[in-house]
């Protein structure tokens, strides 16, 4: 089956009289009658469950699909985004090593990198990734090199294929973020990378309503990080599971339009008044515009940004204005939603570091939702004076 249609059937196998939606199962322990029975379940050597923090239907259901949908021989889901990332970097990285990141890294895996792993250890190193030759210097040193598939707020899209081959050749693991792209439109293992994770809580599920994570890879690596998800405790809940797989049944529908509607709007924001750069990864101008045809053919999804002239000010009058866009901090979801880096994303780093990275008082990020492209341009534009 092609990927669109394994978003809508994938993780289920349904027979006659099966519940064609699936049933939520709160349940947190299983009753057995026989000893050797509880046994073969808990060694995994019979299909079941015994107790919900090591496993549970809605979750499986979930890991299964997203497994599929990556191309994973498995997956394992979490209580968020940064629990799949936390287990993640621990099951490719058990011990204290340089871990090599991407410099526009999302703010909270990089506080979870130097707040909680450098105590302990671990040396985080930014680099940026889009840039080869200081990726190869910097892969020479690494024990795990961490990349996102497009990078927040300037869309940038790192060449996953090339960095994956450095890491093969000197033998270091690659997590990749897939958050901002989905299987739908970027296949990390594929080009190589050792495990993949979303935060489940932005399109994967689609629709702000629920927090989750989920990560995927060989049975190896999963197995582990399955047994220290369920050891750690951060483990995701069946209606959270439920809700996530039934957003990922739309996942194709939403992502295509997601897709077009971004770049309609990236488009259009060229000619608006006071909007001094917009940044997509497949506008004409983007500096990340080959690589982004080459790995995102089918669409980068809903994510861009742009740069306001006069700073906070304009972008404050202009949140005023917007009447269908709404400010909130987060991305993914069916509506089009506006983030503020220098006060959300980004607000731990100095204005210095943002500058550095291309982030200013202007940048505004946008989640390009499913609205009809012509109203949620017509937004910007009435907001902006157009
Ligand atoms: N990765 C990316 C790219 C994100 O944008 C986020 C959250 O914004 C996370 C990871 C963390 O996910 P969660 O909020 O589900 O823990």
């Amino acid at each position: 089956m092609k990927p669109s249609s394994r978003a809508v059937h994938a993780g289920r196998h349904l027979e006659a009289r099966s519940p064609l939606a699936p049933d939520l199962s709160p349940a947190s322990v299983y009753v057995f009658t026989d000893l050797d029975d509880y046994d073969a379940v808990v060694r995994g050597e019979r299909p079941g469950h015994y107790y919900g923090r090591n496993s549970n239907s809605n979750r499986q259901m979930l890991e299964r699909a997203v497994a599929d949908l990556e191309g994973a021989e498995a997956a394992v889901a979490t209580a968020s985004g940064m629990a799949a990332l936390h287990v993640a970097i621990l099951t490719l990285a058990p011990s204290p090593v340089m871990v090599v990141a991407t410099r526009e890294l999302y703010g909270g895996t990089a506080a979870l990198l130097r707040q909680d792993l450098e105590p302990l250890g671990y040396e985080p190193h930014f680099v940026d990734l889009t840039d080869l030759d200081a990726t190869r210097r910097a892969v020479q040193q690494a024990g795990l090199v961490i990349a996102e598939t497009i990078t927040n707020p300037l869309c940038a899209v790192p060449d996953l294929e090339a960095i994956a081959t450095m890491c093969r050749e000197r033998g270091v693991p690659l997590l990749v973020d897939n958050t901002f792209a989905t299987p739908l439109l970027c296949r990390p293992l594929e080009l190589g990378a050792s495990i993949v994770m979303h935060s489940a809580t932005k399109y994967l599920g689609g629709h702000s309503d629920l927090v989750a994570g989920v990560m995927a890879g060989d049975a190896t690596a999963i197995g582990a990080a399955r047994t220290r998800a369920a050891r750690t405790g951060g483990i995701l809940g069946p209606f959270d599971a439920w809700l996530a797989l039934r957003g990922l049944r739309t996942l194709d529908v939403r992502m295509t339009r997601h897709s077009e509607n971004s770049l309609a709007l990236a488009q259009a924001m060229r000619s608006m008044p006071g909007v001094a750069r917009v940044h997509h990864p497949l506008l004409d101008e983007s500096p990340s515009r080959g690589v982004a045809s080459r790995l995102l053919p089918h669409g980068s999804g809903g994510m861009m940004a742009f740069d306001l002239v006069g700073g906070r000010d304009a972008v404050q009058r202009m949140i005023r204005r917007l009447e269908l866009v709404t400010f909130a901090a987060s991305l993914g979801g069916v509506e089009t939603t506006i983030s503020y880096p220098e006060i959300t994303s980004h607000r731990s780093m100095t204005a210095e570091e943002r500058a550095a990275l291309g982030v200013g008082p202007g940048t505004v990020r946008v989640s390009v939702g499913i609205e009809d492209p012509d109203d949620i341009i017509a937004d910007f534009a009435q907001a902006l004076g157009a």
